[in-house]
């Protein structure tokens, strides 16, 4: 039988504060073991918390960037739970009054994915087993670290869904300055909460969960796994149980951790050391209003009024500072073209090469207009506008000023090309005798030499033009 999977995320995302969420340890990745812990993120008795207000101003600007409802009021509660990575025996969270309610985000496929809910919680410690020594160490810096959670609707019916979801939704909280969403590191975990019902059929099937997917590949691996193992258990008569369950990157595969039946009983209640949180209008008003231009806007912009193809206008958002400075030049000089061009080409070549991202380039996004206007009024050549920008590249410095000094000022003297022209086909008779028989190869070649001979600002219009006229083609 051919079944329809349904599909909703719960995804962890560690906030870029300085401090944990109840306490000033740093909020750092990597380190010693237990070098970022004090008696309140050790759980010892008798500490207060203490709410990070920058914690609470990165979850709201998390869910303006997906469209929520910021609430006014939110409230923490104690879930508990007796497990070695946490020592208090219960976690901070907002379960009855999240920060955020509500948004979505448009997948590929042009399906909205509801988000029911965005809340604020502390993160667990980790837990390193020896199985050679036989202990297990707990290392506590993870403890009180500040996280968010999103939680969707079983909106998603296929993996390339979920995929594009999280891509999406990883890159807004870049922009957002939220949380980096390595998701190597663990700053951003995703959980599939999976089920499978016959095609055709509206009634959702039992689901599993596949807790923490570090990876789009693992995510796709697994949702595969789940969808083939669901099957194979409907077809054969049987019952899929509501369970959660590991993905084992090596295997492929996904194993039962815990049924159903073995869930925690978390007793809920309201936190009584954290006073609810009030955030006024204004305030929120406030820290809409701080936020960057989120990618997807920019993205629309690029293709319907700078008339970029899709695939360009994604290359450019795809890392917030190398569209701030795309930015920062069409503004000054609204070629849209030919800047994403020289952008996308040349200068994501150097960005690469030298390992630099566009936040450490020794120019400013000015010297890029100017030299796409020199480029678009053919004060430079194509090829001189490279030489050009690899020189500012390396050692910052205006356009106009290199392409003056070094000679890649564009030359119009058709004297000059035309002697040069002359000279290079009685340098190359049998060349030239071969191009008049009709190959393009060659003349391609002899543009070159052309070229070569007049150095850097050779002007490639007019010297095929007289190439052509003296070759005796049109
Ligand atoms: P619980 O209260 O048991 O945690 P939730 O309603 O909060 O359940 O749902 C948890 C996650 O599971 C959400 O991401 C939701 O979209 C997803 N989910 C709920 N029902 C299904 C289903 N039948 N199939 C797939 N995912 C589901
Ligand atoms: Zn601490
Ligand atoms: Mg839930």
């Amino acid at each position: 039988m051919s079944y329809q999977p349904v599909i909703g995320l719960e995804i962890h995302c560690e906030l870029l504060t300085d401090s944990k969420v109840f306490c000033s340890c740093a909020n750092d990745f990597g380190g010693g073991e237990n070098t970022r812990v004090c008696p309140r993120c050790s759980g010892m008795p008798g500490t207060l918390p203490l709410l990070n207000q920058n914690a609470v101003r990165l979850a709201a600007k998390a869910g303006f960037a997906v469209d929520c409802t910021v609430n006014n009021y939110s409230a923490f509660d104690r879930k508990n739970y007796f497990y070695p990575d946490l020592p208090k025996a219960y976690q901070i969270t907002q379960f009855e009054h999240p920060i955020c309610t509500g948004g979505y985000i448009d997948v590929c496929t042009g399906r909205r994915i509801r988000i029911n809910r965005i809340h604020i919680e502390e993160d667990a410690g980790k837990l390193v087993h020896d199985d050679y020594e036989g202990v297990s160490m707990a290392d506590y810096n993870r403890c009180g670290v500040p996280l968010i959670e999103i939680v969707t609707e079983p909106d998603f019916r296929s993996a390339e869904e979920v995929r594009d979801f999280v891509s999406m939704i990883a890159l807004r909280l870049k922009y957002a300055g939220v949380c980096d969403a390595r998701m190597e590191q663990g700053s951003l975990r995703v959980d599939v909460n999976i089920s499978i019902m016959p095609e055709g059929s509206g009634v959702f099937g039992t689901r599993a969960e596949i807790k923490n997917l570090n990876s789009l590949k693992s995510i796709t691996r697994a949702i595969e796994y789940e969808i083939k193992r669901q099957s194979e258990i409907l077809d054969g008569g049987g019952k899929v149980v509501q369970e959660t369950r590991r993905f084992n990157d090596n295997h492929g595969d996904t194993k039962a951790l815990r049924s159903k039946e073995e869930a925690h009983d978390y007793r809920y209640f309201p936190e009584p050391d954290i006073p609810p949180v009030f955030i006024t209008d204004d305030e929120l008003e406030e820290i809409k209003s701080s936020m960057p231009v989120p990618p997807h806007i920019r993205k629309a912009r690029y293709i319907n009024e700078y008339k970029l193809s899709e695939d360009d206008a994604q290359l450019i958002i795809s890392d917030k500072e190398f569209s701030d400075f795309y930015d920062g030049a069409v503004e000054i000089y609204p070629d849209y073209k030919l800047t994403s061009s020289i952008m996308l080409v040349e200068l994501n070549r150097l960005l690469n090469d030298s390992g630099k991202t566009a936040g450490d380039l020794a120019f400013s996004p000015r010297k890029l207009a100017e030299l796409v206007k020199m480029t678009a009024e053919k004060k430079v050549s194509n090829n001189a506008a490279k030489e050009v920008l690899k020189i500012m590249f390396e050692h910052g410095g205006s356009p106009e000023q290199i392409a003056e000094e070094r000679g890649f000022v564009m030359s119009f003297d058709e004297n000059a090309a035309e002697k040069a022209v002359e000279e290079v086909i009685e340098e190359n008779a049998a060349a030239a005798g071969e191009f008049k028989n009709g190959s393009d190869k060659i003349f391609g070649f002899l543009m070159g030499q052309v070229m070569r001979k007049l150095g850097k600002g050779a002007n490639p219009q007019i010297i095929q033009r007289i190439l052509k006229e003296k070759l005796g083609k049109e």
